[in-house]
């Protein structure tokens, strides 16, 4: 059997291998990808984690006791915030960036999301054939590694780009190690904070277990993967969805045990948990899962789409945190997203973009907006939600739910320097407000973020991306997306 195999390097790097090669051939060179591991990849010349004081900017901490700084400084160097606060000295070596007319606050943290799919972007029609959930099944199993990288890299790429400093990455199009190496590969070259989610493929049946060996062994070798990247490792799980939860004394269904195993190993490599429980099948997911004993402070549940105040209570008093994505849970037609209920019940909340290529956009700005004007509606009441509540939700409160506050989601001397600066000299913005978090909320877009810093490194700077070709990033994932559809069409 002979077929067209790209074997994904970097795309400087990368070997394409057209016909002839035998697959005991293509085996050995996966089986030697693997081997040598996504630490052999070249990566991107990031900035290094430079030495910065942001005079002069309104800075929204996010931090209960400092507060909101007008005429503010922030000094940031190797990799951590240093110090907040008003008329800082100069540090010794810092380079000086003028805050005027900015406002600085801690990158928006988005608690879920797919990468790997953003270039299935604008391809989800108008008929029953071409919606989202079709389409994307059947485009998944074409994709080849060097497809899951250029996904990836767009998908971070853009999340950057949008001030989104980190992402909780659910990666269920695993089609072997190689394309979990190029997503990493991915991560690694954006810059992005991530905790990438490995999970089983697209077409993985329930009686079919994830590559459970693949996941220990990239556990064990983790530190030496990603090198000095701020990523870190999860499960991506199925749930118990469609499966007969056990009762006493009744046999145990084979798919059970694998929905278990799966959960349990994640469990004894201290691996944070995220499940799906959404749309039509989301009570039927969340009654399986309490029936298995699988809620917990480490399984975050994405979506819980129209859950009851009894559902809710029950999954606060687990501690299982939420993630809310409103932009794809009304496009894809699960209801209209009930923010206040979850808040109310006692979650933690934390809001995500869900799929760029689904929700359209990695922005949080209009993440937030839209939940200010679902809440009002919904409730009509024009103070439903506060914008300064939704920011909690997109930085600090993000950041609690998926249990990374005590690092990122606020500007606080000792964390890390994840941090965007908003320019408010646009037609679309100005600082005319006493409290800016209505421009935040209700004005800005992705491109009044002026810079962004992820763990200390500038990978935005006067609006345009400082390590990455942006139309190299967008050629590359549109010349995937071709052969994507080609290779799966039938
Ligand atoms: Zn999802």
């Amino acid at each position: 059997m002979t077929r067209n195999v790209k074997i994904f390097r970097h795309p400087s790097r990368r070997a394409v291998l057209t016909g002839g090669a035998s697959v005991g051939l293509l085996s050995a060179l996966g089986t030697g990808l693997r081997a040598q591991g996504a630490a052999t990849r070249p990566s991107s010349q990031l900035p290094q984690r430079g030495n910065f004081l942001i005079k002069g900017a309104y800075i929204i901490t996010m931090d209960a006791q400092s507060g909101d700084l007008s005429d503010g400084d922030l000094h940031i160097n190797n990799g951590a915030i240093v110090a907040v606060g008003r008329n800082l000295t100069v540090p010794p070596g810092a380079e000086i960036l003028s805050g005027k007319d900015m406002i600085v606050l801690p990158g928006f943290v988005d608690t879920h999301t797919h990468l790997w799919s953003t270039q299935m972007r604008g391809r989800f029609g108008d008929t029953a054939e071409t919606i989202y959930f079709r389409t994307r099944n059947i485009l998944a199993p074409g994709y080849q590694p060097e497809d899951s990288y250029q996904g990836t890299r767009l998908g971070a790429a853009e999340a950057i780009h949008s001030g989104i400093t980190t992402a909780v990455d659910f990666f269920h199009n695993n089609r072997g190690m190689d394309h979990v190496n190029a997503c990493i590969d991915a991560l690694k070259e954006t810059g992005l904070r991530c905790r990438f989610h490995f999970g089983p493929a697209t077409t993985t049946t329930p009686t079919q277990s994830m590559d459970l060996a693949g996941l220990e062994q990239l556990h064990q070798g983790w530190a030496t993967t990603i090198g000095d990247r701020p990523l870190s490792l999860g499960l991506a799980w199925r749930g118990p969805l469609g499966i007969t939860t056990p009762t006493p004394g009744e046999p145990v269904s084979p798919g059970y045990s694998v929905a278990k195993t799966e959960f349990e190993t994640a469990r004894r490599l201290g691996l944070p948990i995220v499940v799906h429980v959404s749309g039509v099948t989301a009570r039927q997911q969340f009654d399986a899962l309490v029936k298995g004993n699988f809620l917990g402070k480490d399984v975050q549940l994405a979506h819980f789409s129209n859950a009851s105040a009894a559902e809710i209570k029950i999954a606060a008093e687990a501690g299982s945190p939420l993630t809310l994505t409103p932009l794809t849970e009304l496009r894809v037609g699960y209801g209209v997203t009930q923010l206040g209920d979850y808040l109310a019940g006692g979650m933690k909340v934390g809001l995500g973009v869900d799929s760029n290529s689904l929700a359209g956009v990695a922005d949080m700005f209009t993440v937030m907006k839209t939940f200010q004007g679902i809440e009002a509606g919904r409730l009509k009441n024009e103070l439903a939600i506060t914008p300064r509540k939704l920011l909690e939700l997109a930085t600090i409160e993000g950041a609690r739910s998926i249990g990374m506050d005590d690092r990122i989601g606020s500007i606080a001397a000792g964390k890390r320097a994840d941090v965007i600066m908003v320019n408010t000299q646009a037609l679309n913005m100005g600082m005319f407000a006493d409290d800016p978090a209505h421009l935040l909320v209700e004005a800005a877009r992705p491109s009044n973020v002026d810079s962004v810093w992820v763990d200390g490194r500038l990978l935005k700077r006067g609006g345009r991306m400082t390590a990455l070709d942006e139309a190299a990033v967008v050629s590359g994932a549109k010349a995937s997306i071709t052969e994507i559809v080609s290779r799966t069409r039938r």
